[in-house]
C-alpha cells in the first residue's frame, strides 16, 4: 500500500544553483532518499575518460555501457556514488570529468542506460532526486517539482569558492566559462533537454541562504503531503 507520508520531490535546474544542497536539506528534513543524477552521469563520464573510451562513436559507446554499473553505497547517512562498486565522489567533481560530462549527458544511448535505474529508485516514493529532466522526463508526474535557478555570476562564484576550498586549482573565468557551456549544451540538446516542467515551482536562490532556501522549499513540501493526505 502507498505510504501516504512519501511523495516524489524533483529538483532541476542550472549547473551550480545550489539543488544539490538543497535536494540533500530537503532530503534529511522529511527523512527521505536523496539521489544525485549528475554524480551518476559524472561516473559514466569518469570510465569514459579513463578507459580513453571515443564516446562520439554510438559502437564504441555500447559496448563501454555494457561495462558499467552505477550504485550508490550510504556513508555516515551520505548516499555516494560508485562506479562498478568502487567510490568515486572525489574523482567525479574534477574539472577533467566538468568538461565533458555535459557531452557525455547528451546521448542518447547514455540517458536511456540511467532512465529506468532512476525511475526505479523512486517506485516507493520518500525521494528527493535531482538533475536536469527529473520533473520532465524521469518523474513527469512527481508530487512535487522544483525548478532552482541564480545568476552566472553568483552561481559561478559558489562553485570557485567550493574548489578552491578543496585545494583545486582553477580560475573564477574558466569556472564560470564551464558552467555556461553546460547550461548551453544541456538547454539545447535533443534528448531530455533541462527545461522548467510546467508545474514546477521555480525558486531564484541568487539572494537566499541555505537556510531560506531550505524553509521555502520545506513550505511547499508541507502543503503537498498534507494534500497527498487529505485525498
Ligand atoms: O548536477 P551536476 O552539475 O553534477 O551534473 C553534471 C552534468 O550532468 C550536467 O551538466 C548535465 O550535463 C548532466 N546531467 C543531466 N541530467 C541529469 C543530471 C545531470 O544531463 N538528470
Amino acid at each position: 500500500m502507498q505510504d501516504l507520508n512519501k511523495i516524489v520531490i524533483a529538483i532541476d535546474g542550472h549547473s551550480s544553483c545550489g539543488k544539490s544542497t538543497l535536494a540533500k536539506d530537503l532530503a534529511k528534513e522529511l527523512g527521505y532518499i536523496y539521489i544525485d543524477t549528475g554524480a551518476m552521469y559524472r561516473a559514466i563520464t569518469l570510465f569514459f575518460l579513463d578507459k580513453e573510451i571515443d564516446y562520439s562513436r554510438p559502437e564504441f559507446c555500447n559496448v563501454a555501457l555494457k561495462q558499467i554499473e552505477i550504485s550508490f553505497k550510504n556513508v555516515g547517512g551520505e548516499n555516494l556514488v560508485c562506479l562498478n562498486g568502487e567510490i568515486v565522489e572525489d574523482q567525479i567533481r574534477t574539472s577533467r570529468v566538468a568538461n565533458d560530462v555535459s557531452e557525455v549527458a547528451a546521448l542518447a544511448s547514455v540517458r536511456d542506460f540511467l532512465k529506468l535505474q532512476q525511475q526505479q529508485m523512486g517506485k516507493d516514493k520518500g525521494i528527493v532526486m535531482d538533475g536536469r529532466d527529473i520533473g520532465s522526463v524521469i518523474f513527469p508526474h512527481a508530487e512535487l517539482k522544483f525548478f532552482v535557478t541564480a545568476s552566472l555570476s553568483v552561481r559561478a562564484r559558489r562553485r570557485f569558492d567550493e574548489l578552491i576550498g578543496k585545494g583545486s586549482e582553477v580560475s573564477l573565468t574558466d569556472v564560470s566559462k564551464n558552467l555556461k557551456k553546460r547550461d548551453t549544451i544541456d538547454s539545447t540538446r535533443a534528448v531530455a533537454p533541462l527545461i522548467k516542467a510546467e508545474d514546477a515551482v521555480e525558486i531564484d536562490n541568487s539572494n537566499l541562504n541555505k537556510e531560506e532556501q531550505l524553509e521555502l522549499a520545506l513550505g511547499f513540501a508541507k502543503s503537498r503531503l498534507k494534500h497527498a493526505i487529505t485525498i
